[in-house]
């Protein structure tokens, strides 16, 4: 029989590329969704296999999914900061209840379970790179702090069934991960770039630009995800290219790309926006054997090809 498992966020970004590798490896998929920032069109073309199930549910709610479960990946939660400024309760709910409901059912069915934490957890970081012994710099009641605390939630009650319970976790710190499928209006700072390279408009930098992000392309994180879910290791690792930028070059090697003429204009720094992210990976090197393998250039070519693959329609429409 068929190893069973169940991805929560199946029709976001991330949840939807798990999905397409989990159904490479054999397994039974089931999917699970409230599309609140994700769109069924990034599975739709697994409707039509046996081994896929979708369940259009809100894991805040109560979650049931009938027979056995080997594994359960939850990765629903929204993830961008327009998101989850836009649904701040929706936020914390589905980082603090959806984790609780989905712990029980891992309990319930005996399955492993591996919660999408953060980078977010180390908030406005004093420490750099990051390394998973750094507990966060985070405000708690500033405007990301709904999405911040409600990870180190998560973090936590995980931490808290393992230690308890017994029960098989595993945490993975996810850092800014870009590539097909990413949503064009959901304002980070990839779509945001390429989506105004298309329609003609002036690239947005906030602030002077300087704040650094470090991208990591998503078939480089899927595998760090697929390596940690077989690992038997429980506390957070962090999964990331330490490849770093700041905001400003990032914005010029869009430019370059796209061969777009338009300019880079300044806007305000988004409130608590970190100034520098880089993830120190000597972890998941050693226990792992990961380390991300596509370049920038690469992958940028590559997530490129997927926005030009948009209707007109697609690229005007003001949400998803
Ligand atoms: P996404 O918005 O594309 O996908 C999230 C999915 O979760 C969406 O399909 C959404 O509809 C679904 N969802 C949200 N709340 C739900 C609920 N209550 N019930 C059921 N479904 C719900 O975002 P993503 O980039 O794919 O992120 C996926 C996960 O990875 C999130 O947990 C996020 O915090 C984490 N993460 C992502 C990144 C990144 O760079 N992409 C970085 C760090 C962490
Ligand atoms: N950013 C920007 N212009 C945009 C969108 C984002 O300069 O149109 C900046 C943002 O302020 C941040 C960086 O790009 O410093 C990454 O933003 P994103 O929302 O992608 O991710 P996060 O801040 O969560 O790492």
């Amino acid at each position: 029989m068929k190893k069973r498992v169940l991805i929560t966020g199946a029709a976001g970004f991330l949840g939807s590329h798990l999905c397409d590798r989990f159904i490479a490896e054999g397994y039974h998929v089931i999917g699970m969704d409230n599309l609140i920032t994700g769109d069924k069109q990034n599975i739709e073309h697994l409707f039509a296999l046996p081994d896929f199930e979708f369940y259009h549910h809100d894991v805040s709610k109560f979650v049931h999914v009938p027979g056995k479960l080997d594994y359960i990946l939850h990765f629903a939660s929204p993830a961008s900061p327009i998101d989850y400024l836009k649904i701040p309760i929706q936020t914390l709910k589905v980082g603090a209840m959806g984790t609780h409901n989905l712990l029980g059912l891992a309990k319930e069915k005996k399955a492993r379970i591996l919660v999408a934490s953060t980078s977010e957890v180390y908030g406005d970081p004093a420490v750099h790179p990051q390394t998973e012994s750094y507990w966060g710099n985070v405000n708690p009641v500033g405007p990301r702090g709904v999405y911040d605390e409600a990870k180190r939630y998560q973090e936590a009650i995980t931490m808290a069934y393992h230690t308890y319970h017994g029960l098989e976790t595993r945490i993975i710190r996810i850092f800014n991960t870009y590539g097909p499928r990413m949503r064009l209006n959901d304002g980070r700072v990839l779509p945001a770039f390429i989506g105004q390279a298309l329609r003609g408009e002036d690239l947005t930098v906030f602030g002077d630009g300087s704040q650094t992000r470090s991208f990591c392309y998503v078939d480089d994180l899927v595998e760090g995800i697929y390596r940690l879910l077989m690992s038997d290791y429980a506390s957070p690792v962090n999964i990331g290219n330490p490849s770093e930028i700041t905001i400003r070059q990032f914005a010029e090697e869009i430019l370059a790309l796209t061969g777009a003429k338009q300019k880079v204009i300044y806007n305000p720094l988004p409130t608590d926006d970190p100034k520098q992210r880089q993830p120190d990976i000597t972890l998941a090197k050693q226990l792992l054997g990961w380390e991300p393998k596509v370049s920038r250039q690469e992958g940028l070519a590559k997530t490129y090809a997927y926005f030009q693959t948009l209707t007109q329609e697609q690229l005007y429409k003001k949400d998803h």
